[in-house]
């Protein structure tokens, strides 16, 4: 039995074998063979293989995720039965008498090059495309297995290096009971969709995929930042007990569901959830959310092979408005880029991609995908009660020619005949540390202020919050931080506006407190944090934290703060 510390992701307890979630080693030797025929029967038996499983995966990816997804492993049939592909492989088995594997390399190589060098994007993702099918055809040949998450059919901890936003989407729930990476912190992107999809996990402990392997059994607790492997039957025992306590205390959380937040002195604030696909509201509404406060929309762009059309989006926002009634929902538009790539969008790379071309200044300057948006959105609008946000605005312009394009396509679709409400606030994220500074100019031309505090902390202290090096700097509690925040507060309230936070900050037992005292109106947070939060809030007298702002703000480091707020909130 050994023990791996992690961060804590995503709460509960997963207890399975392991699952290992990385592309095996496919290095192989040039060897020369005698018998063509028998060589070319063990490719033809890996090119049926795999296109059984492509087979299966694509029914599976079509029922759970839609046409669209599927399309890319039909392209993926289609190289594996591609006689221009498979004959020269043939080809070169008999007539230099080499192994299948070296044959299908050098094939493959000389098409990918071929294909990468075109100028034409459909080639280049051909290429792309006999990338991906080669690796699994070489693993059959060689014996390896080959990860298929979309085919898991036991309960299983998947362990892996990294897990991409559209990894996490496509595990299924049903037998992926936790999973665990060596590389992550709270805030990036794998941590947050394990948490909308209420999946334990336990990121960033350096070392999960070196000394896990398949098959091991595996206690991932996301609620101490735990990872135990092949533990003895007494451990498991305990966790049993640990996960049932954490069960019930759920299930205490859970009279509070349909019930305000209001703290011990009377304040009302709004407990609202963070989401990334429509499938996420029935945990905001299970979880009692009192709205959406950040629907994250790039996940509609991500995991595909174009841009989602107009309808597609239009469709998406309309089942997440209408599903929520009358409650609030914030639509963040198109946040691409840091770490959420967009393959197809052929972006150059960048030495510093978090400061770089993403999000707003990737919209303004291609307004074609950004009006496409707005537009689903505007048309969406009359489902709900949506509000619109942008992300990512440094600097009063962007925000003016962002609303600009807005109220532009709004006038056209009026025009058109079109149906949109009236009544949407347009707000931003406050996510960049000019924009935190200046509030007070900001507030006079939006209509509310959403603080993105997992990029306003790593720009503030300069930390990437990737970078589990640099991790000690990444200090939610920083005075400097909570001095932004109250700064965004006041400005805001001083204009009449009101303010939220939807940065994972917003659902940590430390800051609530915080938070509560400097007055914020709306705390937006994973759907399982929502209940302990409301449940924490009703202890809290408001009146009282806020009588600590000044010490608060004027403490010199986070540990102070930290010590000072575990001391009155008795944590
Ligand atoms: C943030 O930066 O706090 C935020 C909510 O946005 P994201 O995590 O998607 O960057
Ligand atoms: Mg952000």
């Amino acid at each position: 039995m050994s023990n791996l510390k992690g961060i804590a992701a995503s709460s509960g307890i997963a207890i399975a074998k392991a699952y290992k979630l990385a592309v095996p080693d496919l290095s192989f030797k040039k060897e020369s063979i005698k018998d063509a025929t028998k060589e070319i029967e063990r490719l033809t038996n890996a090119l049926e293989v795999s296109k059984s499983e492509l087979e299966k995966i694509k029914e599976h990816a079509r029922a759970s995720l839609g046409d669209e997804h599927a399309e890319i492993f039909s392209a993926h049939l289609l190289v594996l039965s591609d006689p221009e592909l498979i004959n020269p492989i043939k080809d070169k088995i008999e007539s230099e008498q080499v192994n299948a594997e070296f044959a299908l390399d050098e094939t493959a190589q000389m098409f990918i090059q071929m294909f990468e060098n075109m100028d034409n994007e459909y080639m280049r993702e051909r290429a792309a495309d006999i990338k991906d099918v080669t690796k699994r055809v070489m693993a059959h040949l060689l014996n390896v297995s080959f990860p298929n998450p979309a085919l898991i059919n036991e309960e299983v901890v998947v362990i892996a290096e990294d897990l991409t936003p559209s990894d996490t989407a496509q595990l299924n729930k049903q037998f992926v009971k936790g999973f665990t990476t060596n590389i992550g912190g709270r805030t990036s992107h794998s941590a947050i969709m394990a948490r909308s999809l209420e999946i334990p996990a336990v990121v960033g402990t350096k070392e999960v995929t070196a000394k896990i392997n398949d098959g091991d059994f595996v206690i991932v607790d996301g609620i101490d930042g735990e990872v135990i492997i092949n533990p003895s039957d007494d451990v498991i025992a305990s966790y049993k007990e640990k996960l049932q306590q954490f069960e019930q205390q759920k299930q205490e959380w859970a009279k509070l569901k349909d019930e305000p937040t209001v703290s011990a002195d009377g304040t009302h604030v709004e407990l609202v959830a963070n989401i990334g696909t429509p499938e996420d509201v029935t945990g905001v509404l299970n979880n009692g959310g009192e709205g959406v406060g950040l629907y994250r929309t790039e996940f509609l762009y991500m995991g595909k092979k174009e841009l989602p059309t107009e309808e597609e989006q239009f469709e998406s926002y309309k089942a997440v408005l209408e599903q929520m009634g009358d409650k609030p929902v914030v639509v963040r538009t198109l946040d691409i880029g840091g770490d959420k790539e967009l393959p197809y969008l052929e972006l150059p790379e960048e030495m510093n991609p978090f400061l770089g071309y993403r999000a707003i200044r990737l919209c303004l300057e291609r307004d074609d995908i950004f009006r496409t948006q707005l537009r689903a959105l505007l048309r969406a609008s009359v489902f709900g009660n949506l509000k619109i946000m942008f992300p990512m605005i440094a600097t009063l312009d962007e925000f003016r020619q962002a609303k600009a394009l807005l109220l532009e396509e709004k006038e056209k679709l009026v025009a058109e005949g079109v149906e949109v409400s009236d009544a949407i606030e347009i707000g931003i994220m406050v996510e960049i540390p000019s924009t935190a500074v200046i509030a007070r100019q900001f507030a006079k031309e939006v209509d509310f202020f959403s603080i993105g505090t997992n990029d306003l902390i790593q720009y503030t202290l300069a930390a990437d919050r990737m970078n589990e090096r640099v991790s000690y700097l990444y200090q939610p509690y920083h005075p400097a931080i909570l001095n932004l925040v109250h700064n965004v507060i006041e400005a805001a309230h001083a204009e009449g506006k009101w303010a939220g936070m939807c940065g994972e900050m917003a659902g940590d037992s430390i800051a609530i407190p915080i938070l509560l005292g400097l007055g914020l109106d709306e705390f937006s947070m994973s759907a399982t944090s929502i209940l302990p939060a409301r449940t924490q809030i009703k202890g809290l007298s408001k009146e009282e934290l806020a009588s600590y702002k000044d010490t608060l703000l004027n403490m010199n480091t986070a540990d102070e703060v930290e010590a000072f707020i575990r001391e009155k909130t008795n944590q």
